[in-house]
């Protein structure tokens, strides 16, 4: 059955109106299914109309309409028709569901640390069915009330408060009208702990062997959970409107976190069972920040239909990272956005698969799901930045207060959140959205300057080669002794193609100048050549961290576009991170240095030299006296490009917990980095990963091995893997295929690599049948981004030519080899 239409949620909506959910979930029932009993009380506005409810069972055991029984056979894919509806109707459907290994519906885990059984539920966006009978489309809300029974010594966590929980026989009361998606439970053993803040009670929650790790990060998960709250309360009108606020840290979720109204839900790998960085620190903060907000966005005011999925996600994450910087301790926050997220918008923003940020067509939840991207995040946040910029936070707060006023625990689209932001504003605002959020692409802003002879600057001009608008900082940087010392920072509004004259960072002398410092708005930027050359010889010595992020986002995006040689950008790092100061950027400026300048856009003969320079960069940054994180980033890079028998010895040292540098200590991830590292160069067999794996059992050494055995070199651990990755049963978990994927290129003969990459394509398509989230993990995780060939190229678009390819398998293959094409285009421009 074809995923929801928009036409027909449509068509649903105008005839029903959903007055309540009961659901009843029996999870006693053994490994591999539970017991779903919902009863939907409804309206129809057309009594005698027809409609359907979704509901997706292993078995349907009865379904009653009205107290007449339905016939189970009737169920065609996931819908049950419900012929002659009532004005007023109460369906019953008793269904056996299957509990999902991929994150889709009732997960359920068992954990390697102890055995224990978990499950959590993700409905979004169209998995309700997967779980409970429902109208599963964001806009018929209804309150929920949920029962369960469960395995006596679990806890259960939901959306509603617990009324009881004995005995494994669970109630919860009942929900503020939510949509279906929003929908979670979350049971097992798990470890809790509890606090209140103005009083609403806080939870969080864990597999019990997480126990410590939860308590060890409770107090700053709280902290940063009130602090949270304080701010959102200042800035809306209306309080926290789902009662209680539950986190739960739950185990192979497909996703950074999911807002579900009072509980929410994080991937657990945010405990931290490793050391972190403060860069990892601060993104957790900026998640919490980020689904709190979406209690107001998305939770109490929900877009119609999933074309506005910026109503939510733009906004949730451009809350997240203002809120992380103004109410805690992370108030550098926005640096990580400028160094990673809008990387991922940018690129998301170049490709042929770019859409507006708002109102793009969505026709079915199938295309609303591609759209969880770049744009709906990182571009949304920054065109709203702009918007703020623009109307000033008294007129925006004031539109938005009015605008969930109007809407509260309703539904809304494009041009309700207009409305109110032109009564509030008296601006144009319909004019704004017409440029920020109905087109696509990114605007280039350029810096054209004249020098005398001997450098000095005598006139700036900056060229918006646009089509939007931007309210911008142009900032300028004068060399003195080495240094790039700020001397002004010049705010102008430039107009689609318009031109603006900058004098006053004239007569101050700059010879850096940076369009866009500050990181106001979203644009790539061009510099003048002197001030590219300042670049390259100062960049490090620039004090504000964001401008240092502009630039190095500004030197990725001119390898993307084969503007600057992979051997400048290393050069660059080689020359300028190891001064870096921002845990953020080293990162990022790592990662993208050795997966994409080494491993993508160098040919296989030159790639060892390359990564020896970011190997040496690395080691020279452990070798700084930077601070924890930064060092504990740079250690990472220095255990995924270790080569040669010296770094070997070095990596086996640390690994061993010998060595180290001061103050640094090897947790699993680290540990299984390194020793996916060591099988990659053929330094471990299967006796020795079983070994380890042996040594702490648990989920990274579960997922660490199936990774370091993909990552061996020999054909017979490559054929291994691949029978993992395109044979497995349906046992075979999300995590176990996405380490697999992970180790898979880690090494091979440039030849075989090729062989796979060919094979990859003649597979992929039918990995569809396995469902959205495995099609999108093997589409992403493990296409053969290194083998930018013709012949590679050439075989990924005769795929791409198949009209029956899902939309999800589409977008991310279509993005990849876009990747492939920019990868030829590097490598033959130098
Ligand atoms: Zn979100």
């Amino acid at each position: 059955m074809p995923a929801l239409q928009r036409s027909e949620a449509t068509v649903r909506a105008r005839l029903l109106e959903v007055d309540g959910y009961t659901v009843d979930l029996d999870l006693t029932r053994g490994p591999d299914r539970f017991v779903s009993t919902t009863e939907i009380r409804f309206r129809c506005g057309e009594p005698g109309a027809d409609s359907f409810v979704d509901v997706d069972p292993a078995l349907l055991r009865r379904a009653v309409l009205n107290g007449q029984p339905l016939d189970p056979a009737a169920l065609d894919g996931n819908r049950l028709a419900l012929p002659g509806l009532r004005a007023e109707n109460a369906l019953l459907v008793e269904a056996e569901m299957r509990y999902s290994r991929t994150g889709e519906g009732l997960h359920r885990y068992t954990d390697p640390a102890d055995g224990a059984v978990y499950v959590y539920a993700t409905c979004g966006p169209d998995l309700a069915a997967k779980v409970f009978a429902c109208f599963d489309q964001p806009d018929l809300k209804a309150p929920f009330t949920l029962t369960a029974t469960a395995p006596a010594d679990w806890t259960l966590v939901g959306n509603g408060a617990k009324i009881r929980g004995e005995g494994g026989s669970w109630e919860f009361a009942p929900t503020k009208p939510i949509s279906t998606y929003l929908f979670t439970v979350v049971g097992g053993p798990l470890h809790s702990v509890h606090a209140e803040h103005d009083g609403i009670p806080l939870g969080l929650h864990a597999r019990r062997s997480l126990a410590a790790e939860l308590d060890r990060e409770a107090p700053e998960l709280f902290e940063v959970t009130a602090a949270s709250l304080d701010r959102l309360h200042q800035l809306f009108d209306e309080r926290y409107p789902f009662g209680e606020y539950h986190q739960a840290f739950v185990p192979e979720f497909n996703w950074g976190a999911m807002e579900n109204p009072g509980c929410v839900v994080f991937r657990d790998e945010m405990l931290f069972r490793s050391p972190a960085t403060e860069a990892e620190h601060e993104r957790r903060a900026m998640v919490v920040c980020h689904e709190m907000a979406h209690m107001w966005f998305g939770d109490l005011v929900t877009m119609r239909w999933w074309d506005d999925l910026w109503l939510n996600e733009s906004f949730a994450e451009m809350l997240g990272y203002r809120v992380a910087a103004e109410a805690t301790r992370f108030t550098g926050a926005w640096t990580g956005f400028s160094a990673e997220r809008k990387g991922w918008g940018y690129d998301a923003d170049q490709r042929a698969s770019t859409h507006p940020v708002a109102g793009n067509g969505t026709r079915s939840v199938a295309e609303a799901m591609v759209n969880f991207d770049g744009i709906s995040y990182a571009k949304g946040a920054s065109a709203l930045r702009q918007l703020v910029a623009w109307l000033g936070d008294e007129a925006f707060f004031a539109g938005l207060n009015a605008y969930f006023a109007d809407h509260l625990y309703g539904n809304a689209e494009l041009p309700d959140f207009l409305a109110a932001l032109s009564a509030s504003s008296g601006r144009d605002v319909h004019a704004w959205a017409d440029d920020w959020l109905r087109t696509s692409g990114v605007d280039t802003l350029r810096a054209e300057t004249e020098r005398a002879a001997d450098g000095t600057l005598t006139a700036l001009t900056v060229v918006n080669e646009g089509s939007r608008p931007h309210l911008v900082a142009i900032g300028g940087y004068r060399s003195e002794h080495g240094r790039l010392v700020p001397v002004g920072r010049v705010p102008v509004e430039i107009g689609p193609g318009r031109r603006v004259a900058v004098p006053a960072l004239v007569e101050a002398g700059a010879t850096l100048v940076v369009p866009n410092d500050g990181d106001l708005t979203w644009a790539k930027i061009r510099l003048d050549p002197d001030s590219w050359r300042a670049v390259e010889e100062s960049l490090s010595t620039v004090e504000d961290e964001v401008t240092r992020a502009v630039l190095w986002e500004h030197a990725r995006d001119l390898v993307r576009d084969a503007e600057l040689s992979p051997a400048a950008y290393l050069g660059l790092v080689e020359h300028h991170l190891p001064a870096e100061t921002s845990d953020n950027i080293v990162e990022r400026v790592l990662a993208f240095a050795r997966t994409h300048v080494v491993g993508h856009y160098l040919p296989p003969a030159r790639r060892a030299d390359a990564l020896a320079a970011v190997s040496r960069t690395a080691r020279a940054l452990l070798a700084g006296d930077g601070g924890h994180g930064l060092r504990l980033a740079a250690l990472r890079a220095a255990v995924e490009s270790s080569g040669g028998e010296q770094q070997l010895a070095e990596l086996r040292g640390w690994l061993a917990g010998k060595e180290l540098p001061d103050g640094l200590t090897v947790g699993p991830e680290l540990r299984w980095a390194g020793l996916a590292r060591l099988a990659a160069l053929g330094e471990l067999d299967e006796d020795a990963i079983a070994a380890e794996a042996a040594r702490e059992p648990g989920s990274e050494a579960e997922f660490g091995a199936a990774r370091a055995l993909a990552a061996r070199p020999g054909e017979a651990a490559k054929a291994r893997a691949w029978e993992i990755l395109f044979e497995s049963s349906e046992t075979t978990s999300n995590r176990a295929l996405e380490a697999t994927a992970l180790g898979f290129w880690a090494s091979g003969a440039p030849e075989r690599q090729h062989a796979y990459a060919l094979r990859f394509f003649e597979r992929i398509a039918g990995a569809a049948d396995r469902g959205d989230i495995v099609a999108r993990l093997l589409g992403r995780t493990l296409f053969p981004d290194a083998q930018a060939t013709p012949e590679v190229v050439a075989a990924a678009e005769a795929v791409l030519a198949d009209p029956a390819l899902t939309p999800a398998l589409r977008r991310n293959l279509a993005d990849s080899t876009d990747d492939l094409r920019r990868a030829r285009a590097v490598r033959g421009a130098f």
